[in-house]
């Protein structure tokens, strides 16, 4: 009988404990230890529900990536860190409405899924929930941004499983830059081009070591002339993308998306080296080289040293620095305001002209103008685009802002010159060099040299 009673005994506790096991064990994967809301698989589960039992178009689905959290990881302990993603969880909780749900899906990153409402009041929330967890820095005297990169996709397909709705707000998040400065946030909004888009750009991610090794990047020269004699007096080098199975791809197709990987500073260093190679032979050749200017890449400023490679490679071929120019463009002007200064002085250093490139494409400012040692400006070819009747006001920002130019000693590139009366506009107008299919289109190092050993004139 004893021995009935302790085997009932043991019994009931063995099922007690596999009760209370269970229990713990589905807290524990319901519940994210870090922020005590959802977990990633509890979110999944639930959101899998909501989004089956809605209809299309109902839910939008938003992935917040912290953007400075690694940083803010060095920073703090690993405890600290944690309280601040916490705190980062419960703010955004705050904005979530009935049938909403949010969870923190890996490190930190958070998903959230909300009711579809207009473009405009997503903006309104997120500018709402971005200030509110950065309201901290109030007290703070140096301040520690915590900012986002954000995706969002409206969930028009509703039989989707939901990595594959993460993943179209993933590819809406990384349509854009990651906020810098003194934005707090970017937030990019899925449509269906996206996918095709970022299809193509994995193809050519693949593909581009490769290509790099293999020299698909080929080097296409454009000439600038002389406005006042129409001669041939340096020219820009542009890359063209060779590739067996895609053809010729044009830089617009690539470059973007090799700024936002880093692969630019190398192909723009690869750009350096092949005319580096090319201005060399001519010499050897006895040809009379002409200047060269390369385009660099804003992505390169981030480095102090950035200079270093490629005066090493210039060195290496024994170029004289003065056949040598760096073309940057205004956008590295915003974003690494700091930078500029000290690259450019960096650039006269080593030798090199320094020109600023797309003059008035974006957010121009004269003050650049007058602050920077820049040793030529190369007016965007929006100007000539829009200046079209004789009287019109474009010609006459193109007039003062060469006049303006000439008299801060600055040397005056006008880029876009496809017609005789823009060259005979330019003319009027004392531009120094113009730059344009008028001339010439980018052609291949080859068709070049043959120019370049016959007449100089374009
Ligand atoms: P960009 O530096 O402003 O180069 C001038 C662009 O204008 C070239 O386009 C050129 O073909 C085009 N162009 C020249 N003359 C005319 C004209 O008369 N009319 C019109 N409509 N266009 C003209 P491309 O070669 O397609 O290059 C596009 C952009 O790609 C370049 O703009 C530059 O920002 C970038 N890029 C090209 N090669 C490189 C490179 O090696 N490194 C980096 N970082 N960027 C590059
Ligand atoms: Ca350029
Ligand atoms: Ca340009």
């Amino acid at each position: 009988y004893g021995g009935d009673v302790f085997g009932t005994v043991c019994f009931i506790t063995l099922i007690i404990a596999l009760i209370f096991l269970y229990q713990k064990n589905m807290f524990t994967i319901m519940v994210d230890p870090v922020t005590g809301g959802y977990s990633s698989s509890r979110f999944n589960q639930e959101a899998e529900y909501l989004i089956r039992h809605s209809v299309p178009g109902d839910y939008t689905f938003i992935v917040m990536n912290t953007v400075s959290f690694k940083l803010l990881n060095d920073i703090y302990s690993y405890d600290e860190s944690n309280r601040i993603l916490k705190y980062i969880h419960n703010t955004i909780l705050k904005y979530m409405g009935k049938c909403e749900i949010l969870a923190r899906s890996s490190a930190d990153d958070f998903n959230l899924l909300i009711r579809t409402t207009s473009e405009e009041a997503i903006i309104q929330k997120l500018d709402l929930i971005v200030d509110e967890i950065n309201r901290f820095n109030d007290e703070l005297t140096e301040k520690q941004w915590i900012m986002f990169s954000v995706g969002v996709y409206q969930i028009v397909d509703t039989a989707l499983p939901v990595i594959h709705i993460r993943d179209r707000a993933n590819i809406a998040r990384k349509k854009l830059k990651i906020p810098t400065g003194d934005i707090l946030y970017s937030c990019g909004f899925y449509e269906e081009e996206d996918r095709a888009r970022l299809q193509q750009e994995n193809i050519l991610t693949n593909k581009m070591e490769d290509a790099l090794k293999n020299q698909d990047f080929k080097v296409y020269l454009q000439p600038k002339a002389d406005i006042s004699t129409g001669r041939m007096i340096n020219a820009e080098a542009l890359v063209r993308w060779k590739d067996a199975d895609m053809g010729l791809i044009p830089p617009d197709e690539f470059i973007p998306l090799f700024e936002r990987i880093g692969f630019i500073r190398r192909l723009d260093l690869y750009m350096w080296e092949q005319v580096c190679i090319c201005l060399r032979r001519w010499m050897d050749a006895g040809l009379q080289p002409i200047p060269i200017s390369v385009n660099l890449s804003r992505m390169h400023l981030i480095n102090k040293d950035f200079l270093a490679p490629f005066v090493k490679v210039q060195k290496k071929y024994c170029i004289p620095p003065e056949l040598l120019e760096l073309e940057l463009t205004e956008t590295a002007f915003q974003d690494l305001p700091d930078a500029i200064p000290e690259a450019i002085s960096q650039i006269h250093l080593a030798g090199y002209t320094c020109s600023l490139d797309d003059f008035g494409s974006g957010y121009s400012s004269l003050n650049n103008l007058e602050t920077l040692d820049i040793d030529v400006l190369k007016l965007d070819c929006k100007f000539l685009r829009d200046a079209r009747t004789e009287n019109d006001k474009g010609h006459i920002v193109i007039e003062e802002l060469i006049h303006l130019a000439r008299r801060l000693g600055i040397t005056v590139c006008c880029e876009g010159v496809e017609t005789e009366n823009q060259l005979a506009f330019l003319r009027k107008c004392h531009c120094d060099i113009g730059q344009g299919y008028l001339f010439s289109k980018p052609v291949e190092v080859a068709v070049f040299e043959q120019r370049l050993s016959g007449d100089s004139s374009v």
